[in-house]
């Protein structure tokens, strides 16, 4: 596993544990060049979800593309890394419960959306108005407020 900073391929694990549901194991692991440390995850493989876009063309799901925009989404708001990482495998996992081999990306950003609205109140504002930003605010406003209106949003 190559340093993500500095590329060297020696890494030593400082630590290792299991997730609370058995299935995946999480480990930090220290660059030995340059000690930056990451984490990593070792997962069972499994049969890769297909997401169709719009267009027809399908992709295979990218839960590091998740992640990424649920950081982004999360930034400067009260939410360590551990729990969006956990955040995005309870997304793969309902995606590969609810689908079978295949979703849409609207379902997709849906989920996340819907998920993200129990999570962090600012958080799922933020991702809501950047997944919708090349539709119409009008709609958007109106799926926002359906959402709202089936009392998804926790109140704090
Ligand atoms: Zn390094």
């Amino acid at each position: 596993m190559k340093c993500p900073v500095c590329n060297y391929k020696e890494t030593k694990v400082v630590d290792s544990r299991l997730s609370s549901e058995g299935c995946s194991i999480r480990r930090r692991r220290e660059c030995l060049k340059c000690e930056k440390r990451f984490t990593t995850y070792e997962y069972v493989e499994q049969v890769p979800l297909m997401v169709v876009k719009n267009d027809g063309r399908r992709q295979a799901f990218d839960r590091s593309k998740i992640l990424s925009g649920i950081v982004k989404a999360c930034e400067k708001r009260p939410i360590s890394m551990e729990k969006m990482e956990e955040f995005t495998s309870e997304i793969e996992r309902t995606l590969q419960k609810k689908y079978d081999r295949e979703a849409s990306s609207k379902d997709v950003g849906e989920l996340v959306m819907l998920k993200l609205a129990t999570l962090d109140d600012v958080a799922y504002v933020r991702f809501a108005s950047v997944y919708r930003q090349f539709r119409d605010v009008n709609e958007f406003m109106s799926e926002l407020s359906g959402i709202l209106g089936k009392g998804k949003v926790k109140k704090k």
